[in-house]
């Protein structure tokens, strides 16, 4: 799960990392207000979705002004005109995808008086088992291009769980950052909180683009990403309510109340699978065989009936789909019951598209059965290979 950047950084302030002072807005109306609450002289309003890149964005509609997503104002009243402008506007960055992003909310922030800007990043390394920093010199920029461009720039090592976080962690980022004295002991307490936040929320990432010195002296956290590790979300009823449906995938939302794992993709075949290996095979002959999945529906191994209709519906709605294939492996799950789900399902919602069946299992025989005696125009199929032709020859003829 991800949040926007003022909900990271009320988390972190609540570990006693500094970033400024701010305030969310999501109706125009309570833009003065929020901006009245900080001192000045300078306010930065920020756009709040999930993807980067905001500042150098641009917003679609011609209302929302010539700057980027981030800006700074000079006044109360300035801040105040820039959340009227971007408010309900379609924000496009590099992250977003050409279709961009609808802003709903604000952020109203103290302005900073940046010195240096920096980059500092949290993750959990699976090829270490352990959490991991990655550091740079170089803030504010993708860091994916600063890792391409200019390797050594970048600095990454990795905490033992067993001893934790300990100063020695703290010295070597303000090493690699090149800060000393008091701003070195700043880095160090910076450090100890965030790998203290990090933990104790479960969090999948934390980045800090950017981390930056002020001229006064100080360091400060200027925007913050988090992902939280969804596995562990039920240890923390705290975070639910940070959640933006808005910012999710309407079918992901829709299968997660069904148990059902819904991933979207770029093609055209629907794919209702059981099981992540067999999902993966599924994704990977239709590509073989020329065509690309349009998303992966996984029923999981103790789907019902209506588990499956349910799944059927979600596939269906999406208008990308051309052509559906449906590949069961009835271990657990019994293939009669992904049979009925399935006649259940194109008997609710009809059937626009081709739709592929390859059931193999318990109770094969009888899933078949179901099938062939629905009277409905579905495709069967013996094998993988052939499950696979069939829907690529299908779409291609649709
Ligand atoms: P994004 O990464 O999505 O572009 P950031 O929060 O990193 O958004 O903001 C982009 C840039 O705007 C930063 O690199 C920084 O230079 C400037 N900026 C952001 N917040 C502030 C602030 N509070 N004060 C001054 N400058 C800021
Ligand atoms: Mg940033």
């Amino acid at each position: 799960m991800n949040i926007h950047e003022y909900q990271a950084k009320g988390l972190l302030r609540e570990f006693g990392v500094p970033v400024p002072d701010g305030y969310p807005v999501l109706k125009a109306e309570d833009a003065e207000a929020a901006a009245r609450q900080l001192r000045g002289p300078v306010w930065v309003v920020k756009s709040q979705i999930h993807a980067g890149g905001r500042g150098k964005g641009s917003f679609k509609e011609a209302e929302a002004g010539e700057k980027g997503g981030v800006r700074l104002a000079k006044s109360v009243d300035e801040a105040t005109a820039f959340v009227r402008q971007m408010l309900g506007h379609t924000l496009v960055t590099v992250q977003t995808g050409p279709a961009g992003k609808q802003v709903n909310r604000l952020y109203i922030e103290d302005g900073s008086a940046i010195d240096r800007e920096f980059y500092l990043s949290m993750l959990v390394d699976r090829e270490t088992s352990r959490i991991a920093f990655v550091v740079s010199t170089e803030g504010g920029m993708n860091i994916e291009d600063v890792a391409h461009d200019t390797p050594e720039k970048i600095k990454t090592f990795s905490i033992d769980p067993a001893t934790g976080i300990m100063p020695l962690h703290g010295r070597t980022v303000a090493e690699a950052l090149g800060l000393s004295g008091d701003l070195a002991k700043q880095t160090e307490a910076l450090v100890t909180k965030l790998y203290a936040a990090f933990t104790a929320k479960d969090m999948a990432m934390l980045e800090i683009n950017p981390l930056i010195t002020t001229k006064d002296g100080r360091l400060r956290c200027l925007d913050a990403k988090i992902s939280f590790d969804d596995n562990a979300l039920y240890r923390h009823p705290e975070l639910f309510n940070l959640r933006d449906e808005t910012e999710e995938d309407a079918k992901e939302i829709e299968a997660s109340k069904y148990d059902l794992a819904y991933i979207a993709l770029d093609g055209t075949i629907g794919c209702m699978v059981n099981g992540a290996g067999l999902a993966m095979a599924t994704l990977d002959i239709i590509q073989l065989y020329g065509e690309s999945p349009a998303n992966f529906l996984d029923v999981g191994g103790g789907a019902t009936e209506e588990k499956v209709t349910a799944a059927f519906k979600i596939i269906t709605a999406d208008p990308k789909v051309k052509g559906i294939l449906v590949n069961i492996f009835g271990g657990i799950m019994k293939c009669d019951v992904i049979a009925r789900g399935v006649i259940a399902a194109v008997k609710a919602v009809g059937l626009q598209v081709p739709l592929v069946v390859r059931l193999e299992g318990t109770n094969v025989e009888e899933g078949k059965e179901i099938i062939r005696s629905s009277g409905l125009n579905v495709i069967p199929a013996d094998d993988l290979d052939d499950a696979a032709q069939k829907i690529v020859a299908a779409v291609r003829k649709g």
